[in-house]
């Protein structure tokens, strides 16, 4: 952004004037904490020019805008981002070189903005990216959770959660903007009156309780081009006695009430991913932020439009899973009560407006609200909730005369529930899966009802990451290596990698390119002796499997086949095995039981084989604690082997995946999510695929299941390590700890089928995957070649590509230019 009028000695004046004036001292006086504050005021400084010629850009030209209404942004580290984006990494780097200051040590100083679980979160935040780095308008809108994603601890092998205080020292990048402030209600009565001069109903809501939403502006920065958009994120606040109704103050009680909600509301993040855990005040969070935002949507259309019929010409909502589908009625209401539109035509811009996207087939994923639960809650948008379904089901019942069953399945209201998906499709203009597979997915199996019924809503939309951070900050040795090599257009054009094709054939960049890699390895080998005290070799094998817990994305099945390894080595000591460090990072949802028991049963096998001298150091297993977007860029780095083993037809899509091929690592995975197009552009020569297909899995399902006491009781090798979960091997003899695991597995005591997730089904398949991935890593060359093609043909997984198909064929968003503010 600035490089070309970045100076260096005002950068280092303005963070010396910085620390003086926040905390009164030198800078040879300041703690790092206090230097990262000061040297990201001056960042932020820095932003504000283009921030508002933006701003001012969009007032001018007026294009259509994108609301990007998401509950999680899991944005990670804002300052060496920042940096990147303004082409300002360097010159910043040498100016604090020069102070005596190391820019990494200061970049380690800044919490996380870890507001959101995994993959969902992480796809907002990679969007913003290539948003502004595209040059669309857009804003992100959200939740300023008081405490984000939990710190996760491990205890003795437990995963203790801690929370999350990422505004204890305060946010250097935001901006509060209560100028912009929005009252939210909830509850009460409706009542309606006609309106004697028009003749039109008007509902009154009486009794509600309601806070006052605080936005929160973060400055999302795009590469080179001075674009600057917004990371809008919602804060709660009380509303004060001054602002009550005359009738309210005074009301004691009231107030509390208010004054609680409001805490309440914004306070955490529930730490549930792809799990629907149906608690009211999450109900109350996804209400907050959409009324808000919606309504400051709105109020910025009308200062420069006056007719709000036309509303989707100017701007696109999109909504990241069902979470913000309240969305619909809640536009519906404020065109229709507040704008007086008729009920047509509110639909008419509503339809045209809101578009979703589908993140996952899982059942246990999908909202169904109560409905006395919602309809208390939010009365007048549920009356708007029962007009769109009796409206709909008026179609069904048209398009499929005498057809009950159709009703059933597809009517928003249905068995007391609230069916958010079933509103986000019929009322959504657009309706996407996140990877080829899983949108053929949705259409032949979990929405072939609504897919019939209007196809032409349906389309795919590959997930992506964007190479700016999981390359170019994550990598810095891989990233200038190939700018080295190819020049520097692949950080705004990713399919330029593929020139990097013919050096598979340059004997001299293979080795440069693995001499990179065992650099980054010996990078994360110093953190983990720094943060879990165990000490790894960087020349064996870094197999890393690093995602959210649960059992679709089957941690069990790698650390089966790990434990069914130690028995190989400890019986056939003379075995030939390539060492190997299985490295694992995952936080499980606070309430899930197996998966918490497959962390302890990770850290019991680390402990165990770690500590048994007689293999020999063959093999070494890491937990590591805390696994977040700051630690997730050293980790890719440096893996040689992507562990994507989820179950068939599970995983949506994965963006990790991408992350590890960007940076040299193969798949070892099953052909699902994006792991399918993965394989497609790198050749199934450079993966290693195994384990059944989707087909296999859904025709399993669709047939009551399988039976894996039968392969239990022929497989001895298989039948040991599912008995060592029980003989207290890894347990110090106790026989009851991984009992949830064992009968997950052979279902001995629960109500649901048996290894519903197919491990041991799929277990041979994997150890033999595992077993050409070890011959394959002894041909040096071989695997220096197939490391070199995956970060080559990596062009299709940038979120620059996904954002250009959402503009193109769903947003059809208007393009801008910003000229860089005049200095002054
Ligand atoms: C990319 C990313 C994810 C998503 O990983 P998957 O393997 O696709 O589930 C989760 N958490 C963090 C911190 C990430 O960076």
């Amino acid at each position: 952004m600035y490089n070309e009028r970045f100076d260096k000695e005002n950068f280092k004046k303005d963070v010396n004037h910085n620390v003086r004036t926040l905390f009164r001292k030198t800078i040879d006086e300041a703690t790092p904490q206090q230097i990262f504050q000061a040297v990201s005021y001056a960042v932020k400084e820095a932003i504000i020019d283009d921030w508002l010629t933006t701003q001012k850009t969009y007032e001018k030209e007026d294009p259509k805008t994108v609301y990007y209404m998401s509950m999680e942004f899991l944005m990670g580290r804002a300052l060496g981002n920042n940096l990147i984006n303004m082409t300002a990494y360097n010159g910043v780097k040498e100016a604090l070189d020069e102070m005596g200051i190391d820019l990494n040590v200061i970049e380690d100083e800044e919490p996380d903005a870890a507001l959101g679980n995994g993959g969902l979160g992480r796809l907002a935040a990679c969007f913003l990216d290539s948003l502004a780095s595209l040059g669309y308008p857009a804003y992100g809108c959200g939740i300023r959770y008081r405490y984000g994603m939990f710190k996760q601890k491990i205890e003795n092998g437990y995963q203790v959660e801690t929370p999350d205080n990422w505004l204890k020292e305060g946010n250097p990048f935001e901006l509060r903007r209560e100028e912009y402030a929005k009252e939210v209600r909830f509850g009460g009565d409706i009542r309606f009156e006609k309106d004697p001069k028009t003749g039109k109903e008007v509902f009154i809501q009486e009794n509600y309780e309601s806070v006052l939403a605080i936005p929160y502006d973060m400055p999302i920065v795009g590469y080179g081009n001075h674009v600057v958009n917004t990371l809008r994120i919602w804060d709660a606040k009380a509303i004060t006695d001054f602002q009550l109704d005359s009738f309210d103050r005074g009301d004691y009680h009231k107030a509390v009430e208010q004054e609680n909600l409001a805490k309440n509301i914004v306070e955490v993040l529930y730490p549930n991913d792809n799990h629907y855990a149906g608690k009211e005040l999450r109900l109350k969070q996804q209400y907050f932020f959409i009324s808000a935002s919606l309504q400051a949507m709105l109020a910025k259309y009308k200062k420069s439009h006056d007719d709000v019929r036309k509303l989707y010409e100017k701007v696109t909502i999109q909504m990241n899973d069902t979470h913000p589908t309240v969305s619909v009625p809640e536009l519906m209401r404020l065109l229709i009560d507040q704008e007086g539109l008729t009920w047509e035509e509110a639909w008419d811009v509503t339809t045209k407006t809101c578009a979703y996207t589908n993140h996952t087939i899982m059942a246990e994923a999908l909202e169904k609200w109560p409905i006395d639960l919602f309809s208390k809650l939010l009365p007048r948008v549920y009356q708007i909730v029962q007009e769109i379904d009796r409206r709909f089901v008026e179609e069904v019942k048209a398009k499929y005369p005498g057809d009950q069953n159709k009703i059933a399945k597809m009517a928003i209201l249905y068995d007391g529930q609230v069916k958010m998906a079933h509103m986000a499709i019929i009322a959504g203009y657009s309706v996407n899966g996140v990877a080829r597979l899983h949108t053929e997915i949705l259409k032949k199996q979990q929405l072939k009802d609504f897919y019939e019924m209007m196809p032409e809503k349906f389309n795919n939309k590959t997930n992506g990451i964007t190479q700016r951070r999981f390359l170019m900050h994550a990598n810095p040795l891989l990233a200038d290596w190939v700018t080295g090599h190819i020049g520097d257009g692949w950080i705004t054009d990713l399919s330029q990698m593929a020139k990097l094709k013919p050096l598979v054939n340059d004997e001299q960049a293979r080795r440069e390119f693995m001499q990179i890699k065992y650099k980054n390895k010996e990078r994360l080998a110093a953190y983990i002796l720094k943060h879990n005290g165990v000490e790894i070799n960087p020349r064996s094998i870094f197999d890393v499997q690093v995602k959210r817990l649960h059992e679709y994305k089957r941690q069990l099945l790698n650390i089966l086949h790990v434990m069914y390894l130690y028995n190989q080595i400890k019986e056939h000591p003379e075995m030939e095995f390539y060492p190997r460090t299985f490295i694992f990072g995952a936080k499980a949802a606070a309430g899930y039981k197996r998966a918490k028991q497959t962390i302890k049963l990770i850290n019991s096998v680390a402990d165990v084989i770690n500590n048994d001298r007689s293999i020999n150091a063959k093999i070494k297993v890491v937990f590591i604690e805390d696994y977040r977007v700051s630690n997730a860029e050293l980790i890719f780095a440096a893996a040689d082997v992507s562990e994507q083993i989820s179950t068939a037809s599970k995983e949506a899509s994965g963006t990790g995946n991408m992350k590890f091929m960007l940076n040299g690592a193969p798949t070892l995975g099953t052909m699902d999510g994006a792991n399918v197009e993965i394989v497609e552009e790198v050749g199934i020569e450079n993966a290693f695929i195994f384990g059944m297909s989707s087909d296999e899995v859904i025709s399993y399902e669709n047939n009551g299941g399988y039976n894996p006491t039968e392969i239990y009781f022929n497989d001895w090798d298989i039948k040991r390590v599912v008995d060592q979960l029980m003989d207290g091997t890894y347990s110090n003899g106790d026989h009851s700890m991984y009992k949830d695991l064992y009968d997950s597995l052979l279902n001995t005591n629960c109500t649901d089928r048996a290894d519903t997730y197919f491990i041991l089904k799929d277990f041979r398949s994997y150890a033999d995957a595992q077993k050409r991935v070890e011959a394959a890593y002894r041909d040096e060359q071989g695997w220096a070649k197939m490391a070199l093609m995956n970060t080559a043909s990596c062009g299709k997984f940038t979120s620059d590509r996904t954002i250009k198909e959402y503009v193109d064929n769903i947003w059809k968003l208007d393009h801008v230019t910003v000229s860089p503010a005049e200095e002054n």
